[in-house]
């Protein structure tokens, strides 16, 4: 049987295994994708440990995106533009590391028109946001602005890109604005990031958070009836490019849907 997992600390509330064990399931695939809760401090002997098993491939996830590269032994060109491994997979006794964030941010916002010619607001400078500003810089936006509530944050991230930043308060306006903070995480009522007034009906709006589902921008945005895009597309879309470069095989996409949106209730 085939060992594929999640890497994350804590790890405990990922959907990865229920995505990928259902499509594993679907397709008749020999395999498991178990949960690996390591914390930083234990990186090092896990990544041994990898190797002595012989996993075939892990989603990689905090705290463990911008060290794991030391492990790896190549990483390619979206994994050094971003900054991060967000996935690592085996080929011939190698492990090669990658990142499907971006393929998780471009594909859903290509299903309703695409980045090109569109201004482009960025809500955060971590992690997350590092991916969509160089999803939104390959796919040629018009314009790209970073706001954080951190001011250097956002310039540092902003320099290295090539584009604009500001403070979340200085929110003028967008075509595509996209919540890569982490604001309202868990919280059923939410944070307002940008008011409800800023918002309107030809904007579209791009939600990283999942739990909850709707956030308060997703509300709000609802509301004034804007486009918008929900958390559990960005985790599904990576997860589909992952398990398919895994497999050499289609993803199951509605499957694996479904057993993401069954975990979230
Ligand atoms: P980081 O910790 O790297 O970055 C967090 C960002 O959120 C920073 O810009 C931080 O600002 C900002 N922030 C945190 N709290 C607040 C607040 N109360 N008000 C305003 N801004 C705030 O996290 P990541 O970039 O890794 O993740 C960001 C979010 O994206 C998380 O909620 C995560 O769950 C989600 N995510 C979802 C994925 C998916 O598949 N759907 C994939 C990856 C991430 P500051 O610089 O000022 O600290």
């Amino acid at each position: 049987m085939d060992i594929y997992g999640i890497l994350a600390h804590p790890a405990h509330q990922s959907l990865s295994p229920a995505m990928h064990n259902a499509g594993f399931k679907a397709l008749g695939i020999d395999a498991e994708f178990k949960v690996f809760d390591v914390p930083a401090s234990e990186l090092e002997k896990f990544m041994k440990l990898m190797r002595e098993e012989k996993i075939k491939g892990l989603s990689v996830s905090k705290p463990h995106k911008e060290k794991v590269e030391y492990y790896l032994d190549e990483v390619d060109k979206y994994a050094q533009e971003i900054g991060a491994v967000n996935f690592i997979y085996e080929r011939n006794n190698k492990y090669l590391g990658s990142n499907v964030d971006w393929i998780g941010i471009k594909e859903p916002i290509d299903s309703l028109g695409g980045f090109e010619g569109k201004n482009v607001v960025i809500l955060g400078a971590g992690g997350a946001a590092r991916a969509a500003v160089f999803t939104a810089k390959k796919s040629n936006a018009a314009s790209i602005t970073i706001l954080n509530r951190t001011l250097e944050h956002a310039k540092t991230l902003a320099n290295e890109f090539e584009c604009e930043f500001g403070k979340l308060v200085n929110f003028k306006g967008a075509d595509i604005i996209i919540q890569a903070t982490s604001a309202g995480l868990n919280d059923p009522e939410g944070v307002e990031l940008i008011p409800k007034e800023k918002l309107n009906p030809s904007m579209l709006i791009f939600e990283m958070i999942y739990s909850p589902l709707e956030t308060r921008l997703i509300r709000d945005a609802r509301e004034v009836g804007a486009q918008t895009i929900t958390g559990e597309n960005m985790l599904l879309h990576q997860g589909y490019a992952a398990f398919e470069i895994w497999t050499a095989q289609k993803p199951p996409r509605e499957i694996m849907e479904k057993a993401v949106i069954e975990r979230l209730g």
